[in-house]
């Protein structure tokens, strides 16, 4: 069983771990607070800013964990993977021997790439420092890849890559449906025309910046580091073997049906039927009939939670997605055992302008508000739901376009009852918002719109807006005035 002086350890050195566990090294300064983590660098915000009520923006920095350990004289950083966790005993065991019992335990292992395949060479998922590094290194060598997925990751991808054609396989209508709806896509997909991936233009947003001592050093395992986040990209640079600049082709609504080797290919009914496609080191057949030849896939389809180790023996719940269920205090169905960022998924009803998505931002929330539920719990206080899982909001850039993402701003769950108001003006901006029943629910903010403080302000307050109608989105009108 446990007892009080056990320390309170995490599990996980990126940005929920990270969070959760110098919260409590500083609101418990004579206490030992153990990070178990299997990559080498930890992630550590800097530069906080909360921009709104809600919106926040901060730079993410890969240190090594001297720099925490420094800052923390009672946080210790042990580098190795959990390879065991027995909840009866309250203890958790290293890769390298150690054994660890907690007060208080708190998993943040982050989540892994959901692979189409496993332990296919030629379909690449992009995590960590590693796994960018790999695809760098084999996208200079291409002339065609498929990127299958339609996330932030691909559509980042997408863009990024110059000197190699990209065929884009997504199993919606429209790019980015995680994101953006078929209006915002519309938008968004000339800056894909190859003259039009202009990297210049200013840009607010988070910065991710990496420790150059440090890039490349993964978890021993090599599958663990810390997933990447935003600008992960920048300084990489993601060019293929062809000159010219690159051309997208996208393939809408299908999926991966087959992964053929070159050797399979010929072999195959496919290469009949396709004798044109030419000599490729892999090929792809797609649920819409088409097939294609290329020198690597991306697998960008979303991650899976990073469970494992903590499953055998152990009694948690997991939701539909396999992450650890926790309730709204961070709790998972064992005692004493918390869980924070990409490996949990919130048990509680939401606050109807709010969901999870597995994004940065969402990782740094839930590590701080753990800790506070975890002292909470130690201290015998109560503790409220924190307030930035009222209102969803994200800044992040697509298609070098600062996107604000606010409440429901796909109209997520609100079925027919809703309507939406639309501004555009080509190649600046896209604003959308989600009203229902006159009240603002959600929005979508392209460009340098400026309106995310008053829109944030009136899907909090839920004034009625009906008498305003389209005014609301008048460009001649000062609407922060109006409101004001
Ligand atoms: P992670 O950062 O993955 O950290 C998990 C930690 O747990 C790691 O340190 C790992 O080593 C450790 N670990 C795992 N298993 C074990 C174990 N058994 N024992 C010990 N340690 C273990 N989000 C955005 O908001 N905006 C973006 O633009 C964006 N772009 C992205 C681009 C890419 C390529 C990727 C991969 C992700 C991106 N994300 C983005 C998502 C964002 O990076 C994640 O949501 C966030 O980093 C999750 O943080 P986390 O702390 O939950 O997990």
């Amino acid at each position: 069983m446990a007892s009080d002086r056990d320390p309170f350890v995490i599990v996980g050195g990126g940005i929920a771990g990270v969070t959760c566990a110098e919260q409590l090294a500083s609101q418990f300064p004579s206490e030992e607070v153990y990070l178990l983590t299997a990559s080498p660098l930890v992630k550590t915000v800097t530069n906080f800013k909360q921009v709104s009520k809600t919106l926040e923006e901060f730079n993410v920095e890969e240190q090594p964990s001297s720099v925490l350990e420094g800052k923390y004289p009672n946080l210790k950083v042990i580098q190795s993977t959990v390879k065991l966790l027995q909840v009866k005993q309250h203890l958790v065991q290293t890769e390298n021997g150690q054994t660890f019992h907690y007060k208080k335990l708190c998993l943040c292992s982050g989540a892994r790439p959901k692979l189409l395949t496993q332990d296919n060479p030629h379909v690449l998922g992009i995590r960590d420092t590693d796994s960018a590094q790999e695809f760098q290194k084999r996208l200079s060598k291409a002339k065609r890849i498929v990127v299958v997925g339609n996330g932030g990751i691909a559509l980042e991808l997408v863009y990024e890559i110059e000197g190699c054609e990209v065929i884009w396989a997504i199993k919606d209508k429209a790019i980015g449906n995680t994101f953006f709806d078929a209006g915002a896509a519309q938008f968004l997909i000339p800056s894909l025309e190859p003259d039009k991936k202009d990297r210049s233009l200013p840009c607010k947003r988070a910065r991710y910046t990496t420790d150059k001592t440090g890039a490349g050093q993964s978890g021993v395992s090599g599958e663990l580091g810390s997933a990447l986040g935003p600008d992960w990209h920048e300084g990489v640079e993601l060019r293929g073997a062809e000159k010219s600049s690159s051309r997208t082709h996208m393939e809408y609504e299908c999926e991966v049906e087959k992964i053929y080797t070159q050797q399979d290919f010929f072999m195959s009914d496919l290469n009949k039927e396709n004798s044109k496609l030419g000599m490729w080191p892999v090929y792809v057949q797609l649920t819409n009939g088409m097939a294609y030849g290329c020198d690597f896939i991306v697998s960008a389809t979303g991650v899976v939670p990073n469970t494992d180790p903590f499953l055998c023996g152990n009694n948690f719940e997991l939701a539909a997605d396999h992450g650890l269920k926790v309730d709204d205090h961070m709790r998972t169905s064992e005692q004493d055992v918390y869980a924070a960022g990409e490996v949990c998924t919130i048990g509680w009803e939401p606050s109807p302008l709010w969901q999870q998505m597995r994004l940065w931002t969402q990782a740094r929330q839930m590590g701080w508000y753990a800790a506070r539920c975890m002292a909470a719990e130690v201290l015998e206080e109560s503790i409220d739901l924190d307030f930035c899982f009222e209102l969803f909001s994200h800044i992040t850039k697509f298609f070098n376009y600062k996107v604000v993402l606010l409440g429901k701003f796909n109209a997520q769950g609100l079925g027919q009852d809703h309507e939406l108001l639309v501004r555009c003006t080509k190649g600046r901006e896209y604003v959308k918002v989600v009203l229902s029943g006159g009240r603002m629910l959600g929005a979508v903010l392209i460009g340098d719109s400026d309106l995310e403080e008053t829109f944030e302000n009136l899907i909090l307050n839920q004034m009625d807006l009906s008498r305003y109608g389209e005014e609301l989105l008048n460009p001649n009108i000062d609407i922060e005035d109006y409101f004001d």
